[in-house]
């Protein structure tokens, strides 16, 4: 059984950290200057490693093993939010390089496969899930030349010419040359740490779907309109958005989550009744049958305000829709009886309420992903966290789930 080195492990992630500090957290967005040298950073800790380590024209670093045979892809990503948390994407990046050295290292599983990778623009800077997209060959080429940075105004073609990557060829995933892909990550929620167990194996990753609904009434002055002359767009919002919030608890799985994460009145004055209104209203599963139903009860109660007047209410998709990942059932029974031996007793399956690179590799190879506590739940934020033990634990129990996986091949 490989042997992982808990110092060299932390040593590595505190020296990411380190790249784009920002207080506890740290600011590396993709393409960023701190980005790229962090990628940088990571060929050359790649390549001390043993393994062959380039970057591609996608800002994607892959670092090949040398053995013979079938591999495992070990991976997730290094960019982060514009205020990102230290760990997210970074732990499993660096437990990929720490388990391949520790692989290397240990004379039975000295002849194992592992390549390790640090996808680019999983954080949708640019676009999400952007590397292991067209790693997997699935990338969205319209999407790709009109993708821009929306704070900057800059394009995702500009920022990888900056980045001096222009002209190299991308990678592109093989699927002989490998058994299965595992990504560990940390939770980001707080399911975890709430139940005081210390590892989750997780069982499919959510899809999502976002829908803009515009309200339009009748714009007018707020002391002379009497209630009942007046087409409030915003009284028509705030019903729509309570209705909407009764009718998908009533339908709800215990893992199924609601967001409304914007809303616009027009034009926005404490005088004015708003004539026009609208807000972002985002929905995740796991199963795709939920998500349909969601949407009909979303359309339907459209439908119903619209019938009752006096405010018109449309409902559109923005953004395309994120179709949820299954992992797999072999690789997952994998990870379990590594979670089982790491973490006896204290450990569950669990869907992932966040998207993920294995959302991209899933369709193209048996995937899985291990998940460990973060503290208090938070992520996205600089305050992220996790304790040190639950960080060495997670990078064990991805060894011994590879090990295995590997032994078996
Ligand atoms: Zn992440």
């Amino acid at each position: 059984m490989p042997e992982i080195n808990p110092k060299r492990l932390m040593q590595d992630l505190q020296h990411l950290r380190n790249i784009g500090a920002f207080g506890s957290g740290v600011i590396r967005p993709a393409f960023s200057p701190a980005d790229m040298e962090a990628r940088l950073w990571l060929c050359n800790r790649m390549s001390e490693a043993g393994l062959e380590a380039s970057i591609d024209g996608m800002g994607n670093v892959l670092g090949r093993s040398r053995n013979p045979g079938k591999k495992i892809l070990l991976g997730s990503h290094t960019d982060t939010q514009p205020q990102g948390g230290w760990l997210d994407g970074a732990l499993g990046v660096i437990y990929g390089i720490e388990v391949a050295r520790a692989c290397a290292e240990t004379p039975e599983t000295a002849h194992y496969g592992i390549d390790v990778a640090s996808w680019s623009d999983e954080e949708g800077t640019y676009m999400g899930i952007l590397g292991s997209s067209s790693f997997c060959g699935t990338l969205n080429h319209d999407d790709f030349n009109k993708a821009v940075d929306h704070l900057t105004g800059v394009s995702l073609q500009q920022a990888i010419r900056a980045a001096g990557l222009a002209g190299i060829p991308p990678f592109r995933l093989d699927k002989s040359n490998y058994l299965a892909y595992l990504e560990a990550h940390i939770e980001q929620g707080p399911h975890l740490e709430a139940q005081e167990l210390l590892l989750g194996v997780v069982t499919a990753i959510v899809g999502l779907r976002t829908f803009k609904l515009s309200f339009t009434g009748e714009q007018n002055h707020a002391g002379t309109t009497p209630m009942a002359y007046r087409k409030d767009a915003a009284n028509a919002l705030i019903k729509l958005a309570h209705a909407l919030d009764l009718e998908f608890s009533s339908l709800a799985h215990p893992h199924t989550v609601w967001t409304i994460g914007h809303i616009r009145l027009d034009p926005g004055s404490h005088s004015v009744v708003p004539g026009r209104a609208e807000m972002l209203l985002q929905f995740r599963d796991t199963d795709e049958a939920l998500l349909d139903k969601l949407q009909d009860k979303a359309s339907s109660l459209v439908q119903r305000f619209c019938e009752q007047g006096p405010v018109a209410v449309q409902l559109e998709p923005v953004y395309p829709h994120q179709k949820s990942a299954l992992m797999s059932d072999k690789v997952q029974t994998c990870l379990a009886a590594a979670a089982q031996l790491h973490a006896p007793g204290r450990w569950t399956s669990m869907p992932s309420g966040a998207s993920h690179d294995a959302q991209a590799l899933a369709s193209h190879l048996p995937t899985g992903m291990l998940f460990i506590p973060s503290i208090r739940g938070i992520s996205h934020s600089i305050l992220e966290d996790s304790k040190e033990e639950d960080i060495i634990r997670g990078c064990r129990a991805l060894a011994s789930a590879t090990a295995a996986i590997l032994k078996e091949r």
